[in-house]
């Protein structure tokens, strides 16, 4: 996916980060109206966002207008000037949606998930240009959503973007989908050229979390926003508890700090440069530790096998569980951070004791006995 369209040619895109703003649902024309004009006033919102077709958890709920939404929004594109997005869940979706003029699609999560679903989709925009955006499957899959671009991209599509929305987990959480910054990160890192959005209406459930998450997402260099916004949250007839009012989003995007990947002063980048380096050597000083460690582990194992003793030895087990976190926790360190990284250095000194084992293996006398007979 090397010929993606940067995010520069999206419409209406003035800067960096990429807002998109919006109520969950269209429900009315004078809700979609009154909301959309005073999201706009802000002059901070690139591009407007409602769901016309609700994918609800359960049937009974309402979902969605459908396609009778679609002259509000496009009212709405009018008197603003600015593009809309909607969500699409099947080929009739995608029809509908262009044959409406709908400026930008989007693949909600529990579209992504599914992998005829998406293909659906993919087939219905051969050859058609049109930036969409494919959120998160609900289930921490990376492989999922990195198939999810693959099939738009092979269906010829050029102008994509991801929206990380967070991800379904059970039981009381802080966050209605908790984030899992590491995977959307790892998405990144496997796809720099597509833009990455955050959304954090959907991860957060609850419209008190939205300006620190949308924060946390510019800290990580995110590209842009997805923000439910209604004109009275709390009569919405959907994620009513997760949506802010134009004037909380206009409060929200004005706090927002926005970060630069790179500082344009020489002196700034030049004192960020040092500390990196010294951040350099240190990792090189940290691996170059963990090598010496683990060959001391295979000495051990050597030893181990010569006198016939078990790998795992529970009492230094929990020697090295109780030591390392107090280290830490004495030199300022979250111990649950050093117990994490002991847990994986364990395991791997405990495999690098079982191949010691394994090698020479006729010279254990036990086995060497029963080869015996
Ligand atoms: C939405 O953005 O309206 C939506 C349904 O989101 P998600 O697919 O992330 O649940
Ligand atoms: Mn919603």
């Amino acid at each position: 996916m090397q010929d993606i369209v940067p995010l520069t040619s999206w419409p209406a895109y003035t800067g960096l980060p990429y807002i998109i703003a919006g109520p969950c649902s269209a429900e009315t024309e004078e809700q979609v109206l009154e909301t959309c004009l005073a999201i706009a006033a802000s002059h901070k919102v690139s591009v407007l966002r409602a769901g016309v077709w609700k994918p609800r958890t359960r049937p009974g709920h309402f979902e969605g207008i459908g396609e009778a939404a679609l002259p509000w929004l496009k009212k709405a594109s009018q008197l603003t000037g600015l593009p809309i997005t909607v969500e699409v869940a099947t080929a009739k979706h995608v029809e509908t949606a262009l044959k409406h003029g709908v400026d930008i699609l989007w693949v909600g999560a529990r579209s992504t998930v599914n992998p005829f679903t998406v293909q659906e989709i993919a087939e219905a925009l051969r050859g058609v240009t049109i930036p969409v955006m494919v959120k998160n499957p609900i289930n921490p899959d990376l492989a999922l959503w990195v198939g999810a671009l693959e099939r738009l991209y092979k269906s010829g599509l050029r102008q994509l973007a991801a929206i990380h929305r967070g991800f379904s987990a059970l039981g009381e959480q802080k966050y209605r989908n908790p984030p899992q910054w590491q995977l959307a990160l790892n998405f990144k890192s496997q796809l720099p050229q597509i833009p990455l959005f955050f959304d954090p209406s959907h991860t957060a459930g609850k419209r008190a979390f939205i300006y620190s998450l949308s924060q946390k997402a510019l800290n990580l260099n995110y590209d842009g926003l997805m923000i439910e916004s209604h004109r009275s949250p709390d009569e919405a007839w959907s994620d009513a508890a997760q949506q802010v009012t134009p004037r909380e989003l206009q409060n929200i995007l004005q706090k927002l700090c926005i970060r630069q990947e790179s500082t344009p002063d020489r002196e700034d980048s030049s004192y960020l440069e040092e500390l990196r380096s010294r951040i350099d050597a240190l990792d090189r000083e940290m691996i170059e530790s963990l090598a010496m460690r683990m060959r001391l582990v295979e000495d051990i194992g050597l030893f181990k096998k010569s006198h016939n003793l078990a790998i795992f030895q529970r009492e230094r087990w929990t020697e090295i569980f109780q030591t390392r976190p107090q280290w830490a926790k004495e030199l300022g360190l979250e111990q649950e951070i050093v117990q994490k990284i002991f847990l994986l250095i364990h395991e791997t000194s405990i495999n690098i004791q079982t191949e010691t084992f394994k090698k020479n293996d006729t010279s254990n006398p036990l086995l060497q006995k029963k080869a015996e007979g």
